[in-house]
């Protein structure tokens, strides 16, 4: 999944970025709001992590021109202070979620899991599809035979196609969502992870596969 980071303070950005590409997400990090609408622009992210306090535009102001252009993208509001007023003003906008600094990574990774869980149209963090399922929270790829914990390109192309089973996904698609449109990454790179999938599927005697559809993209179907 693709993440919007926009909080203005360098360090606590780079902290934030460091936690969640390790955590599998990738993340394009920016400082101020108004860059934050223009990179919004792209509809290419599947949660935006807001602060507040930014300079240009305030995280409220960029919530509401936000949801006033139409988008339901998940949004999590940062706030420094504890002010009641923020959180209602802020939801009343359109945030999904807020959660106060300082907070502790965990509950950070937790609130993300759970706002775009409604994107994978599953309750809960785990993708099940045939006899595989993909635990969002441990990046373990499992079936009754095994298991394996996935790097970070090889879970989010699984994510990917487990939140959205019997659908072309286009290699196109897969790189600007996971590498980013900026990438210098060529495409042939999506193939070679799908043969990494491939591989662990058939190590776990799983019942679906990734099928590649000849200049179109891949699909996860249950094995016939
Ligand atoms: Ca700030």
């Amino acid at each position: 999944m693709r993440l919007l980071l926009a909080e203005d303070e360098q360090a606590l950005s780079k902290a934030l970025t460091a936690i969640l590409e390790r955590n599998n997400y990738s993340v394009d990090a920016v400082f101020d709001g108004q860059t934050a609408l223009e990179y919004l622009e792209s509809d290419n992210y599947d949660g935006v992590i807001l602060d507040i306090m930014l300079p240009k535009k305030d995280g409220i102001t960029v919530l509401r021109e936000l949801r006033s252009r139409g988008s339901r993208v998940p949004v999590l509001l940062l706030t420094a202070k504890s002010e009641i007023d923020d959180k209602v003003l802020g939801l009343d906008a359109g945030a999904n979620d807020y959660l106060t600094k300082p907070f502790h990574s965990r509950e950070l990774l937790a609130r993300i899991r759970a706002m775009t869980r409604s994107q994978t149209a599953q309750p809960d963090s785990v993708l099940q599809l045939g006899n595989i399922t993909l635990n969002r929270a441990t990046f373990l790829l499992s079936s009754p035979t095994g298991s394996f914990r996935l790097s970070n390109k090889e879970f989010q192309m699984m994510e990917l196609l487990m939140a959205n089973p019997r659908s072309l996904i286009s290699s196109e698609r897969f790189l600007e969502k996971i590498w980013g449109y900026d990438s210098e990454t060529e495409l042939n790179v999506v193939w070679v992870y799908i043969s990494y999938l491939r591989k662990n599927l058939t190590a776990l005697h799983a019942n679906i596969q990734i099928k590649a559809l000849r200049n179109a993209g891949y699909t996860l179907e249950e094995t016939p």
